[in-house]
Order: structure tokens, then C-alpha cells, then sequence
């Protein structure tokens, strides 16, 4: 008695599964078709804004990019597949500042994790999904990311000149006292050390 219980149990089941499976071919089937003709509808083709194609500098209207070439994406990507070469350039206060040279990418090695975009301090990464980036050899997968022309940096006001060079002219003043104290110091201990004993 129960083996027959089983055999119609199962059937049950088995119909169950049949007809589930059955309404959603049947749904799929109603469903519009979205199959794209490409290359054909190159023009129209639709691709969503996450997909990820290639990795892309920012460049905001002015035609500069936010990169202060600080390294962190290409010290967090596993893969090796940043990297950054950097210049030395003087500012407008006399100092050095390391900036970009070049932001190189090799498309090839990318396993589009993100993890360059989610790590960078600046904001300045982003992923492209322009996804024609078929190329004959792998060199060609090899990009410069920065490759606008820099952009010189605005020149600054008098006012700012006059500020920097106040605060250096306080910096030097300070390091001076600074070292006057210190001299100072180090002549009260030598006297005291000069004394004669009692
Ligand atoms: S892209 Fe971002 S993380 Fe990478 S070097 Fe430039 S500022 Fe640093
Ligand atoms: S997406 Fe990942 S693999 Fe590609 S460059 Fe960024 S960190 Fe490296």
C-alpha cells in the first residue's frame, strides 16, 4: 500500500515540476526578444552604464584630471596591470611637487575587480563601458590614461604670492628662533657643566 502511495507521490511531484517548468518556457516565450544585431546596430547598441570596459581617467570640463599620483591603485591591484610613472615639477612657492607623467594600463592583464576605483583617494578613476576595445596585439592593449595634454597650472594672484611668500619668510623666521633657542640650551648646559664643583 504504501509503494502505490509513493508511486502517485512522486507522479504528483513530477507533474508539479513539469507544469513549473513548462509556465516559464511558456513566459519566455511571450517575453520580447532583446538579441542584439551587432555590429549591425553599432549605432543603437545599448550598453548598461556598470559595464565595465575599460579603465578611464576623469577629466572634468577644464580638460584636467584629479590624479596626484599617489600610487594607491597600482600598490592595490593584484594583478599588476597599473602602472605609474611619476615627474618632479616646481610650484609657484619654490618647493617640489611629485606630479603624473604617466598613467599606463594594460587592458589585457585587467580582471575589472574595481578595486583601483573603490581605492583611489581622489575620485579620479572610473570605468568606461565603451566596449569596442578589440585590438590585433596584446601591446595595443597597453593604454595611457592620461593622455590629454597637461594643462599648466592656473598662475596664482599677487595676493597668494604675497601670502606664500609671507609664510615662508614666517617659516624661515621661526626656524631661526627655533635654532637661537636651541644654541641657546645647549650653552646654559656647557656652563653649568663648567662649574666647579663644591
Ligand atoms: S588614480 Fe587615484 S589612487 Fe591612482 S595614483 Fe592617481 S590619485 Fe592615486
Ligand atoms: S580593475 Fe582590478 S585588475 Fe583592473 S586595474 Fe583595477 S585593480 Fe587592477
Amino acid at each position: 500500500m504504501g509503494s502505490v502511495k509513493d508511486y502517485f507521490s512522486s507522479l504528483g511531484t513530477g507533474v508539479a515540476s513539469l507544469l513549473k517548468g513548462m509556465s516559464i518556457t511558456g513566459k519566455e516565450f511571450l517575453t520580447p526578444k532583446i538579441t542584439e544585431k551587432y555590429p549591425e546596430n553599432r549605432e543603437t547598441v545599448r550598453v548598461p552604464e556598470r559595464f565595465r570596459a575599460v579603465l578611464t581617467l576623469k577629466y572634468d570640463e577644464e580638460g584636467r584630471h584629479k590624479c596626484i599620483a599617489c600610487g594607491i591603485c597600482q600598490r592595490n591591484c593584484p594583478n599588476g596591470t597599473i602602472n605609474i610613472e611619476t615627474k618632479m615639477v616646481d610650484t609657484a612657492d619654490g618647493k617640489k611637487k611629485k606630479k603624473l607623467d604617466k598613467y599606463m594600463y594594460d587592458l589585457g592583464s585587467c580582471t575589472f575587480c574595481q578595486l583601483c576605483v573603490s581605492t583611489c583617494p581622489q575620485d579620479a578613476l572610473e570605468f568606461s563601458n565603451d566596449f569596442e576595445q578589440a585590438v590585433f596585439t596584446r601591446e595595443k592593449l597597453v593604454k595611457q590614461l592620461n593622455y590629454l595634454p597637461e594643462k599648466e597650472e592656473p598662475a596664482p594672484s599677487p595676493e597668494e604670492l604675497a601670502k606664500l611668500a609671507a609664510e615662508r619668510e614666517a617659516k624661515i623666521a621661526a626656524a631661526k628662533a627655533a635654532a637661537a633657542a636651541k644654541k641657546a640650551a645647549q650653552e646654559a648646559a656647557a656652563q653649568e657643566t663648567e662649574k666647579p664643583q663644591e
